[in-house]
């Protein structure tokens, strides 16, 4: 099975990924991810990857496409994944359907989380993630602190503030691009009957992990 996580910034897409991942035993493909871990070790990629992201731009195709494709063909992904950051672009979201052809494979569900404009700025400002590579897990400071400051509730390890979230310029240029870019690919999968949407929102006392139940209970039912 191929889901895809669809949504701004900030809506809980790690979040819902992360337990859908676990609950279905297929892994969680995470673009920002893969980037974050290059950069850190300091591979070419993540070089290449760095001059983008700092910019708060994408990270151009020809680098993010055959690495998608290549994570894809590993052997934990051949019953399908949960990919969380891509496709971000119409064009992105075609070579994946291409990529998933080649293996006779499609995408089966989207999941489009939506979150008030003003909340996810909050909830950005507000993220802190595990700096453990192997944990990631994400809290947030006033919707869902750890329980001991700054520290991981899972893995003890320190928890840190990703850099393209400390100001909120650079959070509204990564929103402007979701608007522009992203946010077209909706309708794509929306006339493909795959999509799939829930808001998250601390108004509404409905967050990712009550999404994450009720798309499971839904994947069930089909
Ligand atoms: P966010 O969704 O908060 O911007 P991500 O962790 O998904 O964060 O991605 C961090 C950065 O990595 C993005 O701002 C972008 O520069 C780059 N990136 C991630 N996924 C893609 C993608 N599919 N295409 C191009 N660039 C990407
Ligand atoms: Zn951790």
């Amino acid at each position: 099975m191929n889901i895809i996580m669809l949504g701004a910034q900030g809506t809980g897409k790690g979040t819902v990924a992360g337990i859908l991942s676990e609950q279905l035993g297929i892994p969680q493909i995470s673009t920002g991810d893969i980037f974050r871990k290059n950069i850190k070790e300091e591979t070419e990629l993540g070089k290449k990857a760095n001059e983008y992201i700092t910019k708060g731009q994408l990270v151009p195709d020809e680098i993010t496409v055959p690495m998608v494709s290549k994570r894809l063909s590993e052997d934990d992904a051949k019953n399908g994944a949960i990919l969380d950051g891509f496709p971000r672009t119409i064009a992105q979201a075609e070579k994946l359907d291409e990529i998933l052809a080649e293996s006779g494979n499609k995408i089966d569900l989207v999941v489009n989380l939506t979150t008030p404009r003003d909340e996810i700025i909050e909830r950005i400002l507000t993220r802190r993630v595990c700096s453990n590579q192997a944990c990631k897990t994400t809290y947030n400071l006033i919707m869902n602190p750890p329980k001991k400051e700054g520290i991981c509730d899972k893995c003890g390890s320190e928890l840190v503030q990703r850099e393209d979230d400390k100001s909120e310029e650079a959070i509204r240029q990564r929103l402007a691009i979701y608007d522009e870019q992203t946010s077209p690919l909706v309708e794509y999968y929306e006339k493909r009957g795959v999509l799939k949407t829930e808001e998250v929102s601390s108004r509404t006392n409905h967050l990712g992990t009550d999404v994450a139940k009720e798309v499971i209970d839904y994947i069930k039912e089909k």
